[in-house]
């Protein structure tokens, strides 16, 4: 393709709204154009990476076994209604209605609708397995629509469900997914690592995110450093050993003056943080109810709230307002388990299992507890609730753990029944039985791809792209296109290019040498062969994108070396 007909607006200026490497070049070099809060538009560019990466998704998820549809994107609410997600999704799910009042929402995620085709069409367990997949657009509407395409509202996935007679099969398919979206990344040529993830409130016998490497990443995964272990800090978990206090003072109540921190208390008493009890208030959703919730945990470790909030099997934890505080008599500052209002679900994580002699609040202002005894507590439920910390034990090697940043672009879900259940989605087996299919979901960001390679690869000039992913495999940039002999060069190279089989994009603009070397250099294309001065002397410049480095070559040893 030439340069001269294509749509590529590039541009000098950094965007006001975009602070992310990838948002701010994807931006200026074409690629893509916003049109609102967390929507875009792909522009020729956009669309030819977008392209490359849906065909390398496809072909292995094809090679795998895998069969391509393509669902519907507004979905009748009815079905989200009997899943009972219609009312449980919250705010990220957009409904709307239609003119004869009809409910619908934009799907932010397939499953029901894929159950529902299956169950329409699938009867006997002849027919299975089964592995459906679609790349389409999903709608989500985040609170917080940013970094260009890493969290759009409108976004592209890959979406992927298998249907199963049985868990075995099940757990085989999620097996080969895991083989198979590996192949894909490492063929996009993305640096990634594969992490234990949470199974949230769908539930399940275990799921795995895919993780970019990237110090931009929104998501810390846990990592050990002498063994295989990783996993976001959502689902990461440890070696501990039970705590063992060893100053245990008398079980009595002291008056602690505007102690109302942990490192003010602990001032105050002369003790160890790890002999403190902190108490994180929080108000559980449920489908129907609320409840308020304290989660205590040692003054030296911090609550996992994704973890809490599984401890209680809740959707979702918030926080109590002051008012709300009060109401149900909790006192900010001094919140402590003896003493609380019985209402008041308390859950206590399992390091403190055993522990006696530690302060805690005393649920009036200006006292604390110290002496105060766990094993106390009736009522208490006990439950790994706490982030791993930088330092702690893999649990399965005892190496030491570590935090690094991860970009989520790939999860992959045992779901057993929690679709076909309630959507009554039913085969006959070999005995003629009824039963539920057993199903598995995967999911990739494909557009989110787009950001994730360019947050991995650029440098202070623009993108790189992966072999895979560039729009282009080469660009001939003709220095001046006035110069006949330059001009003819450039073409000729350009059409052998092309017959060899390369993408090629040929740079005839009339725009001076440096501004093109520019545009290469921003956009991002893997090489560039540059038609210049030295053409005089047969020969010309091969360019390569990554290092910059360039090297003098006769115009047959070209070809050879692209
Ligand atoms: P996140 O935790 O980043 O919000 P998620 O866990 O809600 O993502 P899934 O439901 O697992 O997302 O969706 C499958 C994949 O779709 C994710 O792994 C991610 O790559 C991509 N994805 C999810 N939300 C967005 C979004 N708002 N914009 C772009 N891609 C997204
Ligand atoms: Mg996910």
């Amino acid at each position: 393709m030439r340069f001269s007909n294509l749509l590529i607006p590039t541009s000098k200026e950094t965007p006001n709204e975009a602070t992310l490497q990838s948002h701010i070049y994807l931006l200026r070099a074409g690629f893509i154009q916003s049109v609102g809060s967390g929507l875009y538009n792909y522009l020729p560019l956009g669309k030819m990476v977008l392209d490359n990466i849906s065909r390398v998704v496809k072909e292995e998820l094809d090679s795998a076994g895998a069969q391509e549809v393509s669902l519907g994107f507004v979905t009748p609410a009815a079905l989200w209604i009997e899943s009972g997600r219609f009312e449980k999704y919250g705010k990220e799910l957009l409904r709307f209605k239609d003119r004869k009042d009809n409910d619908f929402v934009l799907g932010p995620t397939h499953e029901e609708m894929m159950v529902n085709l299956v169950k329409q069409s699938v009867k006997s367990y002849k027919q299975l397995p089964l592995n459906l997949y679609q790349i389409n657009l999903k709608f989500r509407d985040e609170i917080r629509p940013r970094f260009g395409l890493m969290r759009g509202r409108e976004f592209l996935m890959k979406d992927g469900y298998s249907f199963h007679a049985n868990e075995e099969d099940m757990k085989r398919e999620f097996h080969l997914m895991q083989e198979t979206y590996s192949i894909i990344f490492e063929r996009l040529g993305l640096d990634f690592r594969i992490v234990e993830a949470d199974s949230g409130a769908i539930g399940g016998s275990g799921s795995k995110e895919f993780m970019v490497l990237a110090e931009s990443g929104e998501d810390t995964i846990v990592v050990c450093q002498s063994c295989e272990y990783g996993a976001n800090i959502e689902a990461a978990v440890c070696r501990y050993a039970p705590t063992q206090n060893e100053k245990k003072d008398l079980f009595e109540k002291v008056h602690t003056p505007n102690a109302t921190t942990i490192e003010e208390v602990c001032d105050f008493l002369h003790i160890d943080a790890s002999a403190c009890m902190k108490v994180v208030a929080k108000k559980a959703l449920y489908d129907e109810h609320s409840e308020a919730v304290m989660f205590i945990v040692r003054g030296n470790d911090t609550l996992q709230e994704i973890k809490a909030c599984n401890s209680i099997n809740a959707n979702e934890l918030v926080d109590l307002s002051e008012e709300e505080l009060e109401d149900v008599g909790l006192v900010a500052g001094y919140m402590g388990p003896i003493g609380a209002p019985e209402a008041i679900k308390i859950v206590v994580d399992k390091r403190l299992q055993d522990a006696s002699g530690l302060a805690c609040g005393a649920n009036e202002s200006g006292y604390h507890y110290v002496g105060a005894d766990v094993k106390a507590l009736e009522n208490a439920l006990f439950d790994d609730i706490v982030a791993v910390k930088e330092g702690d034990r893999c649990i399965h090697c005892g190496g030491e753990l570590h935090y690094t940043k991860g970009i989520e672009v790939g999860h992959i879900f045992q779901l057993g029944t929690r679709y076909s259940d309630p959507l009554k989605a039913e085969f006959l087996d070999e005995n003629g039985k009824s039963k539920p299919f057993v199903m598995g979901t995967y999911g990739i960001g494909v557009s989110r791809l787009i950001a994730a390679i360019i947050e991995q690869n650029h440098d202070d000039k623009g993108c790189i792209w992966t072999k895979e992913s560039a729009p282009f495999d080469v660009t001939v940039i003709i220095s001046n296109v006035k110069d006949e002999a330059q001009y003819e060069a450039g073409v000729s190279v350009y059409e052998q290019l092309k017959a060899k089989g390369f993408n090629v994009l040929l740079d005839d603009r009339k725009e001076r040498f440096g501004f093109k070397m520019k545009d290469f250099e921003l956009i991002g294309i893997p090489k560039a062969v540059v038609i210049g001065k030295k053409l005089e002397e047969g020969s010309v410049e091969l360019i390569d994108r990554a290092t910059l480095s360039s090297k003098t070559l006769s115009l047959d040893a070209l070809i050879e070396e692209v």
